[in-house]
């Protein structure tokens, strides 16, 4: 992996060499997360902006000097990375901001931010030789490993909670996957995926367990910098469940700082719905994420419903190293979010990806964010993921469709109402 210069434990520090073949501190066990550190100034000489700007490769590949793979690694087919971010002046202007971005994950090959992780995960995989890979997930992470999977014929067994969405899971079984619906939570699937990569030997793609999904998952935080011409915005809205997707975008932020393309850090705010709150009920009252005890967590945003979110430690970091926040929104403030950000900006997002910018709404009625402010929105999910939820949400906000008989005297009655 040319530019790794090693991995560190978050929780006390040990290093461990760029050749380390585990996933996690051996003295802390699962709990043990590794951030992978680089050699910047070998980073430097392979990336600088200008390469970046005549780079053609518009995938999350491009940005493959400041990733863990080799320069000679072959990357899946699929088209990951390279998402819009939308100026969406709408949505500023009923917020009374300067300007808001909303970033466009849905558009990801399997319609979730995910799916850079498990690109990721299927290369290094592939580079350490394994036949089999597998990841609990609350749907999305599962669907993109499928995917990606998929795309370069690797074998992988998924565990994914029996209530998760049906077009989730659709998407899992279409893509050949072995799924294996469990009866419980996510933290329960989660826990049986464990064991079971353990007793088989299968590459192991959880979320907050292998140091590589971060790495992935970070460079949707470098396309909001780029696209932004390495211009800071004041503040980043991430919808938080395991807080990976999180602590990936406060990588880029500290890559960026290392490398000095960037001079200061964006307030990161983490969004957690009111009923998956653990962050922010660790946010308020200064509990060690470390020691704090499972919640019961309960959803509508089932790609955000976290008993004990298991990248929790980076997730804390992201927000307090940023002087953010964590805020909670509630089920019906994430539905209610749906049809404004589609509306307001053509982005139709499941109800996690809507969550951010219902956290956004929030932090603008604290005061938190400022007229003169710019916000980025990161949409994680398409709406089509849920749409159960979607008519949910369209009911709430009084959106009915007419039914007429086919013909114009019946339209002309009904439009006329
Ligand atoms: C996974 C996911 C999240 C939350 O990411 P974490 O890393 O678990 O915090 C948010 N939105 C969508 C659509 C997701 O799939
Ligand atoms: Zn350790």
């Amino acid at each position: 992996m040319n530019n790794v210069a090693g991995f560190t434990c978050v929780i006390c520090g040990r290093t461990y060499p760029p050749d380390f073949g585990g996933y996690v501190c051996q003295d802390h066990g699962s709990e043990g997360i590794l951030d992978v550190a680089y050699d910047y100034d070998a980073v430097a000489t392979d990336m600088t902006k200008e390469s970046l700007a005549a780079d053609p490769d518009t995938t999350m590949w491009r940005y493959r000097a400041l990733m863990p793979l080799s320069p000679d690694s072959e990357v899946p087919p699929l088209t990951v990375g390279g998402t819009p971010m939308y100026d969406a002046p709408t949505l500023a202007g009923d917020l009374g901001i300067a300007r808001v971005w909303v970033k466009d994950e849905g558009r990801e090959p399997t319609a979730s931010l995910k799916d850079r992780a498990s690109a990721m995960a299927v290369v290094n995989a592939q580079e350490r030789g394994a036949e089999i890979i597998t990841t609990a997930s609350t749907g999305n992470a599962a669907a993109a490993l499928a995917g990606l999977s998929a795309s370069v014929g690797f074998e992988n067994v998924i565990f994914v909670p029996a209530s998760a969405p049906q077009a989730k899971i659709a998407q899992l079984l279409a893509y050949g996957s072995r799924v294996v619906l469990v009866n419980g939570t996510y933290g329960d699937a989660f826990d049986l995926c464990m064991a079971a990569a353990d007793e088989y030997g299968w590459y192991n793609r959880n979320t907050g367990y292998n140091p590589f999904m971060t790495e992935g998952k970070k460079t949707a935080g470098l396309e909001i910098f780029e696209a932004l011409g390495w211009e800071v915005p004041d503040a980043i809205f991430v919808s938080v469940g395991d807080g990976s997707i999180i602590g990936g975008v406060h990588k880029s932020v500290k890559d960026l700082l290392a490398l000095g393309w960037i001079d200061h850090a964006p307030r990161i705010y983490g969004i957690q719905a009111e009923g998956s709150d653990y962050l922010v009920q660790a946010f308020e009252s200064g509990e060690e994420v470390i020691t704090k005890p499972p919640i019961s967590a309960d959803t509508v945003a089932d790609s955000i419903s976290a008993d004990l979110p298991r990248d929790r430690v980076k997730a804390m970091a992201a927000v307090v190293d940023t002087e953010g926040a964590y805020l909670r929104v509630s089920d019906d403030a994430i539905l209610a979010a749906i049809p404004v950000l589609a509306r307001g900006s053509g982005v139709f997002a499941e109800p996690a990806g809507a969550a951010a910018y219902a956290g956004l709404v929030e932090a603008v009625e604290l005061g938190l964010v400022g007229p003169d402010e710019t916000a980025v929105v990161l949409a994680t999910g398409s709406g089509l993921k849920d749409v159960a939820s979607a008519m949910t949400a369209v009911t709430a906000a009084g959106t009915e469709p007419m039914r007429v008989d086919p013909n114009l005297e019946a339209l002309k009655t009904e439009l006329a109402r």
